[in-house]
């Protein structure tokens, strides 16, 4: 069965484009390799010279054969010079090779991990529109698999391939100068090889592109699975995802497998056949011309001469065409990371914006994530700075769509949303993050310790980290962890209870002195109790702090300024709470009134 014919579910194959492939990779390796461009230059410079006089070795040879030990004719000074001559040639060359093999891949290795260095710095500001269709696994595959490649491709590729090059050239110069028709007949080799090298590449490139791409699905089926373990224990699913990982796996194989027919067949064996052809041909020839005549002393050293010579025209050939296919793996990896380095990055502003007082205005906001399926329809909305607002509405009405463009992750329309009177986008990156603070309706915690995740990075001290946790409530239950703030969490936070995680991640906001703090049900998950110590915080905010606060749960937001109530991404009612509670057959009224029959069915 051919390899392309197992269907790998949601994963379209992906065309080859070897043009573009080869223009990429070259862009890539150019742009990582630019710094160290001198080191380059020498390392192949040395890398020249050491060629060059290995060329010289049987060229002393020969000499050394037809000159004296032929004609008999022992001159020892010369004689000794000329071993002399090998001996530091060869010694010379050797140390060339060592040197230029150090540079040649320390250059390399500094490479990749620059390049690593600006994907991953690179992902990390990609807007969050890519992450919606981005898949974890996949992405980190690019970053680490792909990114050696790149290695690959200097390393084996670049050097091995420039090494044979100028290996062979000194040869077929060599060879030139002692015996042309010899040469020519040597040189048939070289088409020969380009033929076998161009019907490989049909071969293998199909499957070394595909073979890619199934490792990195591999990957993100795995990165997948345990991400949502508890899921796909709980629906008993791990028979069937087994089964999709060893179809994936198997296609991998089988595209593995194809690789390593046209490998085997094309690389080694086929070249060494050749090379032993030419030897007899070579031979053949050298009989031939000196029919019946004794060989002239001349003539065997340059039978031995040449003899050597077309192992080092072979050789470099076979490694050549051997690099073919590290080359094809290389060029896929590095093409993919260029594709991932081609994405934009989100617009940063130029602009030196002020978050000040902390007010917040929306006019005449639409809002699509695909053209023509709208979310957000001509939303207006002022919020005074120190003011605390509510959003509630139905499952799907567009909450946590508005936060996302108050919080700048997708663009909203240009002036639809100012902060201070300055358009959102106008406001410096860095300050707009410092002053407005999130706590997110999936609170996300690092692998970290408790103090790590309040303080993410900012060195805030001690200090007002616990002031932070007191703030959130989160301060007791940290300390009741065996080493406190300094308790490792786990991934994910997965030592916590969720209740415990939208503390700390209400924690981690307020430590970072916010003007405007957003909230994103911040009181889903826990009880009514700890709900309250919320509400609490939230009210010692008022009038320092403009919140704005999704909440499911009506009684977080009771006390709110004003309540906005979406319905389908409009404004439905607006007003406090009394004054929505008064409105009849009100929205909000109907909503408030249902949660309080449930709470008291729950009772
Ligand atoms: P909930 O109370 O369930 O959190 P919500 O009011 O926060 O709901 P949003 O998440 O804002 O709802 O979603 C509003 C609409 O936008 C939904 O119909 C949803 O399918 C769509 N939507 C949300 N996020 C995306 C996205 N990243 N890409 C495309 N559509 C999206
Ligand atoms: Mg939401």
């Amino acid at each position: 069965m051919p390899a392309d014919s197992i269907a790998v579910p949601g994963l379209p194959a992906e065309p080859v484009d070897r043009r573009r492939t080869v223009g990429d990779a070259a862009a890539l390796l150019a742009r990582a390799a630019a710094p160290d461009r001198r080191h380059l230059l020498h390392g192949m410079f040395w890398l020249l010279v050491a060629a060059g006089l290995e060329a010289l070795g049987p060229l002393i040879g020969k000499t050394f054969i037809d000159s004296y030990l032929l004609p008999r004719n022992a001159q020892w000074p010369q004689m000794a010079g000329l071993l002399a001559g090998a001996l530091v040639a060869g010694m010379a060359a050797s140390w060339l090779r060592y040197l230029q093999l150090t540079r040649l891949a320390g250059v390399a290795m500094r490479s990749v991990q620059r390049i690593r260095e600006s994907v991953y710095g690179h992902v990390l500001r990609l807007p969050m529109s890519f992450f919606d269709r981005a898949i974890t696994g996949q992405l980190v595959s690019r970053v680490t698999n792909d990114t050696e490649a790149v290695k690959t491709l200097y390393v084996q590729v670049l050097f091995v391939m420039l090494d044979s090059v100028i290996v062979l050239s000194g040869a077929m110069v060599a060879m030139l100068w002692l015996d042309w028709h010899l040469m020519l007949i040597v040189a048939t080799l070289v088409p020969a090889v380009a033929l076998i090298v161009l019907l490989y590449q049909r071969l293998s490139a199909p499957a070394v592109t595909r073979s890619r791409e199934l490792r990195s699905e591999l990957n993100a089926q795995m990165a997948e699975s345990i991400a949502g373990m508890a899921v796909l224990q709980a629906s008993n699913a791990a028979e069937r995802f087994s089964a999709k990982f060893a179809a994936v796996n198997e296609a991998h194989y089988q595209s593995r497998q194809r690789e390593l027919r046209a490998n085997a067949w094309l690389l080694r064996p086929v070249l060494d056949l050749l090379n032993v052809i030419l030897l007899a041909v070579v031979i053949a020839v050298f009989g031939a011309r000196d029919q019946g005549a004794a060989l002239t002393t001349l003539e065997v050293g340059v039978l031995y001469a040449f003899i050597n010579y077309i192992a080092r025209v072979v050789e470099p050939l076979i490694q050549i065409t051997m690099q073919f296919s590290q080359l094809q793996q290389a060029m896929v990896g590095a093409a993919r990371v260029h594709a991932l380095l081609k994405e934009a990055e989100a617009p940063k502003a130029a602009e030196q914006g002020r978050v000040t007082e902390g007010g917040i205005s929306i006019d005449h906001l639409d809002f699509a994530y695909q053209p023509g399926q709208p979310v957000l329809h001509d939303l207006n909305l002022h919020i005074e700075p120190g003011s605390f607002h509510g959003i509630v509405g139905h499952t799907g009405s567009g909450k946590s769509t508005l936060l996302s463009l108050l919080l700048r992750f997708y663009p909203a329309p240009p002036g639809s949303i100012r902060v201070d009177g300055t358009p959102v986008d106008a406001i410096a990156e860095d300050h707009f993050r410092d002053r407005v603070g999130l706590v997110p309706q999936d609170p996300f915690l690092l692998a970290a310790s408790a103090r790590e995740n309040i303080d993410m990075g900012r060195g805030l001290g001690d200090e007002r980290i616990e002031a932070a946790a007191k703030a959130a409530h989160a301060h007791d239950f940290i300390l009741a962890l065996e080493q406190g703030y300094a308790t490792s969490l786990g991934e994910g936070g997965a030592r916590l209870s969720v209740g415990q995680k939208q503390l700390l991640a209400i924690a981690r906001a307020l430590a970072g002195d916010p003007r405007i703090l957003f909230l994103d049900e911040a009181t889903s998950h826990i009880d009514s109790e700890t709900e309250q110590i919320v509400q609490r915080a939230l009210t010692e905010l008022r009038g320092r702090v403009t919140i704005v606060a999704i909440a499911h749960r009506l009684s977080t937001i009771r006390d709110a300024d004003r309540i906005v109530v979406l319905n389908h991404g409009r404004i439905a009612e607006l007003g406090t709470h009394a004054e929505l509670m008064a409105m009849p057959q009100g929205l909000y009224q109907r909503l408030y009134l249902l949660q309080q029959l449930e709470e008291e069915g729950a009772g």
